[in-house]
């Protein structure tokens, strides 16, 4: 279901969805949160698929340039998501894993305004906690 808007998407930017850009989209669309290039290349081995890196650097920047998917750099690191699935992150300065987490709708009176006053035009946000985890909570906080 997403996915099919997602390839809509890809038509509407003059793309053309190719097997590639497809795969991408389903691993995307599937694994749901911050998938790294390094992972989308596991993803592509195991359905037979061995481009080189600099084909899905280019695929993966033309997904993102073009608003299809959303890249998110945390901690140096790229990654990548789909739209529909608006979330944010925590992140261990301990262990640096990083979770998801649910806000639903919290920022849609202050994008508004923002976009109106600065005349901005906003296609998304980004917003990561930094902290960290309950297991890493021992060893770093000292109450
Ligand atoms: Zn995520
Ligand atoms: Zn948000
Ligand atoms: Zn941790």
């Amino acid at each position: 279901m997403n996915k099919e808007s997602l390839y809509k998407n890809i038509r509407a930017q003059g793309g053309r969805v190719t097997k590639i850009r497809r795969e991408l989209v389903r691993i995307l669309t599937n694994l749901g949160c911050l998938i790294s290039q390094a992972d989308i290349l596991i993803y592509l081995k195991e359905k037979n698929m061995f481009p080189n890196r600099s084909t899905v650097y280019r695929e993966l920047r033309f997904l993102s340039e073009n608003g299809i998917v959303i890249k998110n750099t945390i901690a140096g690191v790229n990654y990548y998501e789909t739209p529909h699935d608006h979330h944010h992150h925590l992140v261990c300065l301990g262990c640096n894993s990083i979770n998801k987490v649910e806000m639903p709708s919290h920022l849609g009176y202050q994008e508004k305004r923002i976009a109106k006053e600065n005349k901005f035009y906003i296609r998304n946000h980004s917003l990561e906690f930094y902290g960290y985890c309950f297991s890493c909570q021992p060893r770093f906080i000292t109450i």
